[in-house]
């Protein structure tokens, strides 16, 4: 199939696309990488009157060191994640996810705002935001605004995107001294999107995991905190087993989601043995 007539405009700057988006007289929606816009609209999906083409916007782009960690423009490309000296330093969580994004096609012109915007729960950048507790900053028609990653994921591809509001960029803390990250999913075909997944960060001083973040996906209608398991490895050595058999035992209720590949208690079962794998390697 293909999609549906649209207009198509293609500003320059943020403040142009925030006012396209604004128009009250047509539904208009933000194109990035396009990865999964377009097929969403060729399935007519989705039929908007107007498709805003970001990808002509500069101030969307790059990524820079901040006096406390990254800011990541929205229109960075999974292949230039991937590629970064500056996210292997500073973000090597996300280093160690983005081989799992999908494939090298698709890593070319996908961007991190548009998974972030899309929110997918199979996805991983959206995981990786949240273990990282990461802030999303974005434009609207009031000027520009932060959301936390705890705040933005609602629920199936909902955020906390107002309806004309662009994702501007992303923003991780740099890691504090002692900090180990570990990422870790399951997939039938190496590149698809994750039938189950972690996503950790821990901080570690004295030998004891003194915090920890671990976000899910691919479990529920959401990236999730999981807080029960973070709860059971903090104040234990990286590496405990017992920690770590409690914190595979804390996922024994999740509320999770089933999908074609896998029914709630599958994911539950996989999110278990995931969480033994990433803490054994901490
Ligand atoms: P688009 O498709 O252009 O947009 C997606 C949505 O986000 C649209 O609703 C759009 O309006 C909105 N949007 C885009 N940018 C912004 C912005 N700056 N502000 C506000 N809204 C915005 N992803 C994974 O994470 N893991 C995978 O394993 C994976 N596998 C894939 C396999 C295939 C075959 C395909 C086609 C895609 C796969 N993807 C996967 C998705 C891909 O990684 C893209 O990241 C994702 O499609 C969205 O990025 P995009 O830049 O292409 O956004």
């Amino acid at each position: 199939m293909k999609a549906a007539d649209f207009a198509y405009a293609r500003p320059d700057t943020i403040a142009q696309a925030v006012a396209l988006m604004s128009r009250d007289d047509v539904d208009a929606v933000a194109l990035a990488g396009g990865q999964s816009l377009m097929p969403v609209m060729n399935f007519r999906f989705n039929e908007p009157d107007l498709v805003v083409d970001l990808n002509a916007i500069t101030e969307l782009c790059g990524i820079e060191e901040t006096p406390g960690g990254l800011r990541i423009g929205a229109l960075t490309r999974h292949a230039e994640l991937m590629a970064s000296a500056l996210v292997a330093e500073h973000a090597p969580l996300i280093a160690l996810a983005m081989p799992h994004v999908a494939h090298p096609a698709i890593r070319n012109r996908g961007t991190i705002g548009g998974s972030v915007a899309l929110a997918d729960p199979a996805a991983e950048l959206p995981a990786c935001l949240l273990a990282l507790g990461g802030t999303v900053h974005v434009a609207g028609a009031n000027g520009q605004r932060q959301i936390a990653a705890d705040d933005f994921f609602l629920g199936l591809y909902d955020t906390a995107l107002e309806p004309a509001e662009l994702i501007v960029a992303l923003e991780v803390p740099k890691p504090v001294p002692g900090a180990r990250f570990a990422f870790h999913e399951l997939t039938r075909r190496h590149g698809d999107y994750a039938m189950a997944g972690l996503a950790m960060a821990v901080e570690v001083e004295g030998g004891v995991i003194s915090g920890a973040r671990i976000a899910g996906f691919g479990l529920a209608d959401r990236p999730v905190r999981l807080e029960q398991a973070e709860a059971a490895i903090t104040g234990f050595a990286p590496g405990d087993a017992q920690a770590a058999a409690n914190a595979a035992a804390s996922l024994e209720t999740l509320d999770t989601h089933g999908e074609l590949n896998a029914s709630p208690q599958m994911k539950r079962h996989l999110a278990g043995v995931l969480m033994k794998r990433v803490l054994s390697g901490l």
